[in-house]
């Protein structure tokens, strides 16, 4: 600040007040007289104790101070002054000029001497230059003092900023950070003046951070904004998130404020930045992003992240030349299940599934809930069918035993269908889809297996909706057929039985077999009206030829889990029996292990209804379920269809059929009747036969075929040979 400046600045305040102390009147009137016609406030005291008075109650910017005056002399006024407006600067006016007087008085504070008799211009220009001096103190003081609240106001609003503020030297080190560093992540700033800011750094983000100092074109128009993890102090694990705001200091901008005292030695500072706590935020969109991405229930990627990861399967397969196999999921009997225990067992039961099914998978591997009680699951780089076969096994076995859901204990299976890449399709959709179809063709065939999607089953998904409406269409035009396959003893190679195989002769499509739909009338409900025209159907059919010389011939007859399941089975299968006629103790009904174990008590009620009157009943596919066969004693079973899977085995080392061997001989244990489903070869039939496994059914003996070949075929009255197809 420039004299004129504090001048101004002085003159801004007040004119400066004089105070003058003579124990002479007439020389302090003239001294008065001569500051007065200069601009300056004078008062004037007649002596020391006047002064005294005075100083006591006025404000004075300079006093000019007589030094010896009775009583109470120069320099007590001074000390006066001193002790009461140490601010106000003093000139001492005497005729005193010894050394020691004039020494006396600087020493006690004067900031000039003056001797009398004085000369006016020197005395004014003494006096101009004093009060010049002070003024220039009292601007210094002010500006000081202002710079003290400015500094203090600073320092608040950079500390109380909901921001860590920072400045880091060239080399990343901090040389300023605010106190909220504390509060945040509990470090002192203390502690990390000096240090690299890498040091609080989350170890995954170094890079990312690193990168982002050095980065070009950043300034403070234009400041790198980037999100980035901290550590807390003294604690690895905890991180919070952060929105750092930096840019280069511009060294222009910086040098002017320089003088600013900053608690980290600030004077190196090259970057300033902020940073904002979003660790909520980020929570918030984790969370919302987790919900977009996962099922909430079962905590499993949902069908946007399972297709998404399938992609990304896809094109490292097709780069490596791998394969990889998609699975789709569906559980059976889950819709019965919640529907009578309701949807809180429901969703308890699904994450009990999910927890099992998450067991048997390699960390690779992506399960998903695609919906309701489907899943999809992605098997990345396996190396062939074989892969595959083993996963879908140790799921099925996996939820084999039973659920526990309070007190009650159900049973689920599933089917799954397998698409591998590139075999079943070289796109996300196509594998999906045909994993779908393969799904299908397991629920088709008696559900709790596995099938590989191949060519012969691609029904794809328009033709399904086609296949739906022409399936409405087919049941009011009566484009159901009902094929029978002969059951045959090969004691006697006559016909016993008969199974009753739907087909649908399509207009356009040709014959179509229980694969291609019969899933399709489950899921739309179709499947009871379908099975009332099957049972119809059979009923005239065999019933004639049980009136027309074969009283002992046996129908045997198809239910889908979803009849049996219904409340009204036995009331609505009798009156299908009763309004064609037919013998009920000819009638066979063929049901699932699976359907049994699902609501043991209800069925065995339904099942002990229907064995009352006569009716048999058989289970099918009998091996591929549960291995629980308590129900075997309790239940009025009387037929175990051994499954082809296991006739299939029989290939001629005694071996390879050890389960056909152990399943009849049970079933003769238990005295039940047994039939072996699936017979293709006369290798097959003469073990069965060694086993004493009598009652057979196959191609051997021939295919499902119209009810017009069976006619001829019951007309021989004995068969010979294979029953020609
Ligand atoms: P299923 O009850 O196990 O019927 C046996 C299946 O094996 C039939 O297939 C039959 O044609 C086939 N088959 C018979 N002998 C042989 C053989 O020697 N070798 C081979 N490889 N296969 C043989 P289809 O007719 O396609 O029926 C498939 C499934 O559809 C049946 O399995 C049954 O569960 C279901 N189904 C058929 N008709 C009906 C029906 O009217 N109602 C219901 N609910 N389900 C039906
Ligand atoms: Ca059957
Ligand atoms: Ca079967």
């Amino acid at each position: 600040m420039t004299p004129e400046q504090s001048d101004r600045f002085f003159s801004q305040d007040t004119t400066a007040r004089v105070l003058v102390v003579d124990d002479e009147p007439r020389l302090a009137s003239a001294l008065a007289a001569l500051l007065r016609g200069c601009g300056y406030d004078v008062t004037e005291a007649d002596g020391g104790k006047h002064a005294c008075q005075l100083i006591d109650t006025l404000h004075f910017d300079l006093a000019l101070v007589d030094l010896r005056m009775p009583e109470v002399d120069g320099f007590a006024v001074m000390a006066h002054l001193t002790n009461r407006q140490p601010e106000c600067g003093s000139i001492v006016i005497s005729g005193e000029s010894s050394f020691t007087a004039v020494s006396r008085a600087l020493r006690r504070g004067a900031l000039d001497y003056i001797r009398k008799p004085f000369d006016p211009d020197a005395l004014l220009a003494t006096v101009k230059s004093v009060v010049g001096k002070q003024s220039l103190l009292k601007a210094h003081e002010h500006i000081q003092g202002r710079l003290e609240k400015s500094e203090a106001l600073h320092r608040y609003i950079v500390n109380s900023s909901p921001d860590i503020v920072f400045m880091l030297d060239a080399s990343g080190h901090f040389c300023f950070v605010n106190n909220k560093i504390e509060s945040l992540l509990a470090y002192k700033p203390d502690e990390l003046y000096g240090q690299h800011f890498r040091h609080i750094l989350d170890d995954r983000d170094v890079a990312k951070g690193i990168y982002a100092l050095n980065a070009p074109d950043v300034s403070a128009d234009n400041p790198r904004t980037l999100e980035i993890r901290l550590k807390t102090r003294g604690s690895r694990r905890a991180t919070r998130h952060f929105e750092i705001t930096a840019f280069p200091i511009d060294s222009q901008t910086w040098t002017h404020n320089n003088n600013l005292r900053v608690d980290g030695g600030g004077q190196n500072a090259c970057y300033y930045g902020t940073a904002r706590d979003v660790t909520e935020r980020k929570e918030a969109e984790a969370f919302i992003n987790f919900q977009a991405y996962h099922d909430l229930l079962t905590r499993l990627p949902n069908r946007a992240l399972f297709k998404d990861r399938l992609e990304l399967a896809i094109a490292h397969a097709s780069r490596g030349n791998q394969r990889l196999a998609v699975m789709f999921l569906d559980l059976d009997r889950f819709k019965i299940i919640n529907d009578t225990l309701g949807h809180a067992m429901g969703d308890r039961l699904l994450q009990a599934v999910t927890h099992r099914l998450e067991r048997c998978l390699r960390k690779a591997d992506t399960l998903s809930r695609f919906g309701g009680d489907e899943f999809t699951l992605l098997l990345p780089a396996i190396h062939g069918h074989e892969d595959a076969s083993q996963i879908a096994e140790k799921l099925i076995t996996t939820l084999k035993a039973p659920f526990r859901l309070g007190e009650h204990e159900v049973f689920v299976g599933v089917s799954i269908g397998i698409a591998i890449y590139p075999d079943a399709g070289d796109n996300m959709d196509q594998l999906i889809q045909n994993a779908d179809i393969a799904m299908y063709n397991v629920k088709a065939r008696g559900k709790d297996s596995y099938r590989f999607f191949s060519e012969s089953m691609s029904i794809d998904s328009t033709n399904r909706l086609n296949l739906e409406r022409d399936l409405r269409l087919a049941l009011e035009r009566g484009e159901l057929r009902v094929f029978y396959q002969p059951q045959v003893c090969t004691k006697t190679n006559r016909i016993v039985g008969l199974e009753a195989l739907v087909r649908w002769q399509h207009p356009e499509r040709g014959l179509l077999y229980p694969g291609d739909f019969l899933a399709l009338a489950e899921e739309t409900q179709l499947i009871s009206q379908l099975s009332e025209q099957v049972l119809d159907q059979a009923c005239r059919d065999v019933g004639q030829w049980i009136r027309s010389g074969h009283p002992e011939l046996r129908l045997a007859v198809n239910l889908s889990p979803l009849e049996v399941e219904h409340p009204r089975f036995v009331e609505t299968l009798i009156d299908r029996v009763n309004a064609n006629q037919f013998p009920a103790g000819n009638l066979e009904i063929e049901i699932t292990e699976n359907v049994i174990m699902n609501d043991l008590e209800q069925i065995s009620q339904k099942l002990r209804e229907l064995a009352d009157l006569g009716v048999r009943i058989a289970i099918d596919d009998f091996g591929t379920g549960y291995s629980s066969l308590n129900y075997l004693h309790t239940l009025p079973i009387h037929t175990l269809k051994v499954d082809q899977s296991f006739v299939k085995a029989i290939r001629g080392g005694a071996d390879d059929a050890c389960i056909v061997n152990a399943i009849i001989a049970m079933a003769h244990g238990l005295k039940l009747e047994i039939i072996a489903e699936g017979v293709e070869t006369d290798k097959q039939l003469e073990y069965l036969r060694t086993l004493g496994c009598h009652q057979v059914q196959g191609f051997f003996y021939g295919p499902a075929q119209p009810a017009i070949h069976i006619s001829k075929l019951l007309a021989q009255t004995t068969l010979s040979t294979a029953i020609p197809g």
